[in-house]
């Protein structure tokens, strides 16, 4: 089948463009390599999308918005994309070992958690070094954890892990957090989240599992020893491009240049959400650029 319009992430950004394009009556797959929510999904609590005054677990957004999107009959596919041929009137995306035509696409596959880098973080990966909170927090109730980053996401893991953790300690490069104030006063407030300023988690020691980080105090030259059993590593995101590369323009840090209208440098193609280079991500501006995706295709599709 010949879709009007393949979405590669099954994120608000994906799953706006194709309620918007169901709504309009353009035939839609969404492919998203393993449950709806993307990054959203995993976020415990979300606070700042409106219409939801005492917040909303970022999974249970995630399944509203596609049931929003299948109302209008976009349909879903889980699977991994695995190449994607974007040139031409007729798009083709391989995913799950199958070939997807479609006369657009809207790239919406956002970003992935930045690693540290250091010797060991793959390996210990699974046993104490985590990119997800929500996910892991659990194995570590009652224990003491560190979370590396000083941005939203550093944040709102912090105050997450307060609430399982016995001790929670924050390690950022700076001495002033990058992440919005609202997440100062409650994470002053929790009472079991430590601050270390200035600090980077230059190596990790182990047994089997994370033992401790050794830190770096940037401005001393000090170097000293934290023991804890987790590592939250939350420096930020790298945008899943790679795929696209040499076939539309990238910025120099992989992101997809393309402007509000989210027209990309190729005809027929569209770039939504955390991948696109853009001042403020956040869910509410992945929707707003889902919108404008699909508007933008329909309009291409109707010239
Ligand atoms: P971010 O805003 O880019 O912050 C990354 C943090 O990691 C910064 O504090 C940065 O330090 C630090 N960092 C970067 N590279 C590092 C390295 N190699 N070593 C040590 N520290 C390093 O990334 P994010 O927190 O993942 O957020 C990504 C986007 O999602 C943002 O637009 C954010 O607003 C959004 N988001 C929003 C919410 C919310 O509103 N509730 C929640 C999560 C994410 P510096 O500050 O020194 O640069």
């Amino acid at each position: 089948m010949l879709y009007d319009m393949i979405v590669i992430g099954g994120g608000p950004a994906g799953y706006t463009a194709a309620l918007y394009a169901g709504r309009a009556n353009l035939s839609v797959l969404v492919l998203e390599k393993l449950a709806p929510g993307g990054q959203m999904g995993t976020t415990d609590q979300i606070d700042n999308y409106p219409g939801f005054p005492e917040g909303i677990n970022g999974f249970q957004l995630a399944m509203e918005m596609k049931k929003g999107a299948e109302r209008f009959g976009a349909e879903t596919k889980l699977a991994a994309v695995t190449a994607a041929r974007l040139a031409g009137d007729i798009k083709e995306v391989e995913a799950g070992g199958e070939r997807f035509q479609g006369k657009t696409v809207v790239l919406a596959c956002g970003a992935h958690p930045r690693e540290l880098g250091l010797p060991g973080e793959k390996e210990l990966r699974g046993r104490g070094v985590s990119y997800c909170a929500t996910c892991d927090g659990m194995f570590f109730r009652g224990k003491t954890v560190a979370v590396a980053g000083g941005g939203n996401t550093a944040a709102a893991d912090a105050l997450y892990l307060s609430r399982i953790c016995e001790k929670v300690v924050m390690i950022h490069r700076r001495d002033k957090l990058r992440a919005s104030a609202a997440y100062l006063k409650p994470l002053l407030e929790t009472g079991n989240v430590e601050f270390c300023w200035d600090s980077q988690v230059v190596s990790l020691s182990h047994e089997a599992a994370l033992t401790g980080v050794e830190l770096l105090h940037k401005k001393t030259g000090e170097k000293s020893f934290l023991p804890c059993s987790g590592l939250f590593v939350a420096i930020g995101q790298v945008p899943d491009t790679g795929l696209f590369a040499g076939q539309i323009d990238l910025d120099s840090a992989g992101y997809v240049q393309a402007d509000e209208s989210t027209r990309t440098s190729l005809p027929g193609v569209f770039a939504a959400g955390d991948l696109r280079a853009k001042p403020l991500r956040q869910v509410v501006t992945a929707c707003a650029d889902g919108a404008c995706a699909a508007q933008a295709a329909e309009e291409y599709l109707s010239i």
